[in-house]
């Protein structure tokens, strides 16, 4: 264990032998059962951030969470005029094919996606289009703060804004009105080690519970 590779691509390599020995040696009914099928309550949208593994910060077991990973954890509205839409297609199978209970968005503390669109843009093709999808949280931000408030505070209503948007999907509007699914809007800051619960949004109540 203590020899690790120093070639990056061996590491996970050798990664990948612990975890065979782990899941398919030690715990061989883990995946027995998880061969036949997934069945995850918990679908969450995440950064594709090398530093914000969902299953890794929430320390999960191999098929509990479903996970959908872009630049920023943005979620876009409900747009079906057939161009590529690979967030809402995975979002659409987790809540309409797995039926999730909980859809979790997950920001985080200095997100690369927000900072490029709070410092106006990337020289890139996608990104900056991309991070357009958080220009309303951006506009909550109050102008006076310092640069690096400015940040945590679009991050955190970045979260917010792709809540909204889910509500814009008409099958999870119904879900969360029925009680079938509750959203929460969660945000990992990653130089305190603290998971903060911005937003929840359940059959009964729409309520923030900031802290
Ligand atoms: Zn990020």
């Amino acid at each position: 264990m203590t020899d690790q590779p120093d070639d990056p691509i061996d590491r996970l390599l050798a990664g990948f032998e612990r975890f065979r020995d782990r899941y398919f040696k030690v715990e061989p009914q883990v995946y027995e059962q998880l061969a036949t099928g997934q069945a995850p309550k918990v679908a969450v949208v995440a950064c594709c951030d090398s530093r914000v593994d969902p299953a890794i910060v929430t320390d999960c077991a191999p098929g509990e969470l479903f996970t959908i990973r872009n630049v920023a954890n943005l979620v876009p509205p409900c747009e079906p005029e057939g161009t590529y839409h690979g967030t809402s297609a995975a979002i659409e199978f987790a809540v309409r094919c797995l039926e999730v209970e909980h859809l979790v968005v997950l920001g985080h503390a200095q997100c690369g996606g927000i900072k490029a669109l709070v410092d106006g843009g990337v020289d890139g093709e996608f990104i900056d289009h991309w991070v357009e999808l958080a220009r309303p949280a951006l506009m909550r931000v109050p102008p006076d703060l310092s640069p690096d408030e400015r940040l945590r505070a679009c991050e955190q209503a970045a979260v917010e804004v792709s809540l909204q948007n889910l509500l814009t999907f008409p099958w999870i509007r119904e879900r969360v009105a029925d009680g079938r699914l509750q959203l929460h809007g969660w945000y990992f800051d990653l130089a305190a080690g603290e998971l903060k619960r911005l937003a929840k949004l359940t059959q009964d109540e729409d309520d923030e519970d900031k802290g």
